[in-house]
């Protein structure tokens, strides 16, 4: 039984899943539970070799067969034509911050960048390093509660830069058309929102994905590069920073990260049964519009994003008081429910539903606030 209640009230609801938890957390967060189960198999015993995962080289034919899968299930998955090329990679979409400028970008160059929120403003900050930068739009006036809608894209800028879902603050670009047809290559931080929705990812020259909220597990991030775009800089690259000497090595230009990377396929394996991306975007359109719908219906809780601009990966939201917010966290806690405290620079609750996130728990994280509210009223 829950505390604090009024009476008649019953909240001793079957609030938990069968995992006894609901899992909301924003990355590092959930995946499917036969990919867990498939990958704890695969640490004892890996497909019957006697090896387990952790110990096979990743020269050898066990392991090459589990990056080639995991690279053709995205192409399929993502419908990508020839130009594009699948990669993972290490150190996280943050060293995409920079490796991204240092590939495309030099002194003589300016490239354009939206600042819709912290992932953004980092990117922002390493691409100073690398050459000229223009923010040709921002929504920090507004702690970046909505996503702007003026602004130039010149046909002289080396590219443009989009985070196309903020996973802090909870906006997300649902029109993409002003940057498909800006003229200029378009470079997509999609570390939140790549596979949760059908766009078309052929008009991307280069998307990056750290692949621990909607891929796999943390260790690895996914970059699509078009090789149109490569190879227009003056500068040496590091070896280990050109995006043309890993696409020559498929990946294996040294140690990759062998066990996320074998996350990372079973998931897409999963997601591809499931019936791939136009699947699972139904799915999180219900979820989403569940979630929303929960939040503006119960005065008790307010969406901080305007509503146009709203992430369907993740709901961001507040309450009438910091008691109040303290309380409705203790019961989440209580009812384990894990992950919906907002970021910590910015407070409030933040609940995430990315791909593996099934409508079950969406619905008992409703149920919860609408029995608070009640409790409240
Ligand atoms: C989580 C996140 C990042 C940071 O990813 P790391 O893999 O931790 O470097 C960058 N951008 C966005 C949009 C994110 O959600």
């Amino acid at each position: 039984m829950i505390a604090n209640t009024k009476e008649n009230i019953d909240l001793s609801l079957p609030f938990r899943g069968s995992r006894g938890l609901y899992n909301f957390n924003s990355g590092p967060s959930i995946l499917p539970k036969e990919v867990f189960d498939e990958a704890a198999r695969a640490v004892v015993d890996f497909n019957n070799s006697g090896l387990s995962i952790l110990e096979i080289g990743h020269r050898t034919k066990l392991f090459v067969a589990v990056i080639e899968e995991a690279i053709a299930t995205l192409k399929e998955l993502m419908q990508l034509d020839e130009e594009h090329e699948v990669l993972f990679l290490h150190g996280g979409a943050s060293t995409q911050f920079f490796q991204v400028p240092m590939n495309l970008l030099d002194e003589k160059r300016t490239a354009a960048y939206t600042d819709t929120g912290i992932w953004g403003s980092k990117a922002i900050k390493e691409a100073k390093l690398f050459g000229g930068v223009e923010v040709i739009c921002s929504s920090k006036d507004k702690a970046y509660t909505y996503l702007p809608k003026d602004f130039v894209i010149n046909k002289e800028h080396a590219y443009v830069h989009i985070t196309s879902n903020e996973t802090v603050y909870g906006t997300q670009w649902h029109d993409l058309s002003p940057f498909y047809n800006s003229g200029v290559p378009l470079v997509a931080d999609m570390s939140s929102d790549i596979l949760s929705r059908q766009v078309d990812f052929n008009g991307f020259d280069l998307i990056y994905a750290g692949a621990q909220k909607n891929i796999g597990a943390a260790g690895v991030n996914v970059v699509v590069v078009s090789k149109r775009c490569l190879g227009k800089i003056s500068r040496s690259l590091p070896s280990m920073m050109d995006y043309r000497n890993h696409i020559e090595a498929s990946s294996l230009l040294n140690t990759p990260p062998v066990f996320a990377i074998y996350v990372c396929m079973l998931t897409l394996r999963w997601l591809k049964r499931l019936g791939g991306i136009a699947a699972v975007e139904g799915q999180n359109n219900e979820k989403a519009e569940l979630m929303y719908k929960t939040i503006d219906d119960l005065p008790i809780f307010r969406g901080t994003v305007e509503p146009e601009d709203r992430s369907k990966m993740n709901a961001c939201f507040v309450t009438t008081g910091a008691d109040i917010e303290k309380e409705f966290l203790s019961l989440c806690e209580k009812e384990g429910m894990i992950g919906v405290k907002g970021y910590r620079t910015v407070g409030g609750f933040r609940v995430s539903m990315y791909n593996a996130l099934p409508l079950e728990s969406v619905k008992a994280m409703t149920d919860l606030m609408k029995h608070f509210a009640q409790t409240k009223g």
